[in-house]
């Protein structure tokens, strides 16, 4: 194993209760701490030392992208529920009146999105398989238990409900051979997803447990294995210094040397996370097991909807031997209203930032929703006949007769959702719906 050049830190973690432990934090004017620190009794807050002293510039917090990603803000509440819970704190409410509010309020945010509690999870003889979800027939996803939380948690995250407590764990699977006989079971299944949360949260020594069984049994037609992880930008010294990296490193090596494509499936949400020396450092010492890094974030209002961003951000990623991925529409949940960016502005950031740069980062596609029936991809504003349209396409669907066909939806400036889009040409229904 190389040496590596980085000064080891100790992971120290930071939530709602321990917010105020963090000195840059305490030192906001009051206005902004007030703010935060009310919101985040409501919206989950987890961070790390990392994220505070290495990505964060805490002289300009108010309009700093990564403060905004990890630290709740006002306008994720509306007026009216924010004054109602400030008064409640001001006012000096004990802990428990406080708690009820912030139930109250959490409950009247949709926790989920997109069917996803019902019509993804694969039944075996009438019973559910809990932590499989496989909804595109060549990919299965897995949530193994003990990778369902994450290093810091984004403010626009779609699981929050789940890091809050108002759902239980109801994805998550701790059984690797309920996997693999999924996979024996299923041959059309050519990779396998480890998600969450963060799947790479977890200690090499449990992630093995999860696949060293596939490496050994090779189940099925499995010849791919990805991680959606986040770590890469929260906690790259899980890569280098950690006391099981160098394990975790091994690993990745097993799984190439055992003829596996390793996919590091990597949530940037902005170029600043791909600026230290710790992630750059990282990033090469993944690269030299053989494993790819493919990366993905969703475009979201006040972080990262700026087309110079995206552009940066992908040309920044291929320098380091990266793949650009996808960019994604943010889901329907939570504080929507707050993250959310219409879908015809999407579609002009996607543009503007992919036509600035070359061929090598072109391998990125989006602006892509993940909705009911698949990722449908906004391709195109035009006029057909008079009429200005969307042109969608899938790019995954639930029945693969319909990948990669175009269809059309009506214009509208403010849609920000495939749900509130409506079939163009004065039909009833899409294609699909039939
Ligand atoms: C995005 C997604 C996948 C992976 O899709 P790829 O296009 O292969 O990256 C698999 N399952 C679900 C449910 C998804 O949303
Ligand atoms: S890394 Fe992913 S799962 Fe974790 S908080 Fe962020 S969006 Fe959610």
């Amino acid at each position: 194993m190389s040496k590596i050049n980085i000064q080891p830190k100790s992971y120290k973690a930071f939530t709602n209760r321990s917010i105020d432990t963090i000195p840059q934090f305490a030192a906001l004017p009051r206005e902004i701490h007030d703010a935060v620190q009310t919101v985040s009794r409501v919206m989950p807050f987890r961070a790390n030392n990392y994220v505070v002293d290495e990505l964060i510039d805490w002289s300009n917090a108010a309009d700093d992208p990564i403060f905004k990603l990890v630290f709740p803000q006002k306008g994720m509440l509306s007026g009216e529920d924010y004054a109602s819970l400030a008064t409640k704190i001001r006012a000096g409410e004990p802990d428990s009146v406080l708690q009820v509010e912030s139930r109250r309020l959490q409950q009247k945010m949709n926790p989920h999105p997109a069917g996803q509690m019902e019509l993804n999870v694969p039944k075996c003889q009438g019973e559910a398989i809990d932590g499989i979800q496989h909804k595109y027939t060549e990919t299965v996803l897995f949530f193994p238990t003990q990778g369902q939380v994450c290093h810091a948690y984004c403010t626009y995250c779609f699981r929050w409900a789940q890091f809050v407590g108002v759902d239980d764990l109801k994805f998550a699977c701790g059984d690797p051979q309920a996997l693999i006989s999924y996979l024996e079971a299923h041959p059309e299944v050519t990779n396998v997803l480890f998600t969450g949360g963060d799947p790479l949260i977890m200690s090499s020594r449990i992630l093995r447990r999860y696949v060293e069984p596939i490496l050994k049994q090779r189940p099925g037609n499995v010849r791919s294995i990805r991680f959606g992880t986040k770590v890469l930008a929260y906690w790259p010294y899980r890569f280098l210094t950690d006391k099981d990296a160098d394990d975790l490193m091994g690993l990745f090596d097993e799984i190439v040397a055992s003829g596996f494509n390793l996919a590091i499936m990597s949530h940037f949400t902005h170029p600043r996370e791909l600026e230290t020396d710790a992630v750059r450092t990282a990033m090469a010492r993944i690269l030299r097991t053989g494993a790819n890094i493919r990366c993905q974030a969703p475009l979201i209002r006040h972080i990262n909807d700026d087309a110079e961003v995206w552009r940066s951000m992908w040309e920044t990623q291929v320098s380091l031997g990266a793949i650009p991925y996808y960019m994604f529409v943010e889901r329907d949940t939570g504080p929507k209203d707050y993250f959310s960016v219409p879908l015809a502005r999407a579609y002009e950031i996607f543009s503007k930032a992919y036509s600035g740069v070359s061929g090598l980062a072109r391998t990125v596609r989006g602006p892509s929703m993940s909705a009911t029936p698949g990722k449908i991809l906004v391709d195109g504003v035009v006029e057909i006949a008079g009429e200005r349209v969307f042109a969608l396409k899938f790019i995954q669907a639930r029945n693969a007769d319909w990948v990669n066909r175009i269809f059309f939806a009506a214009y509208d400036e403010n849609v920000a959702w495939f749900d509130d889009l409506k079939p163009a040409f004065g039909e009833k229904r899409f294609f699909f719906e039939e």
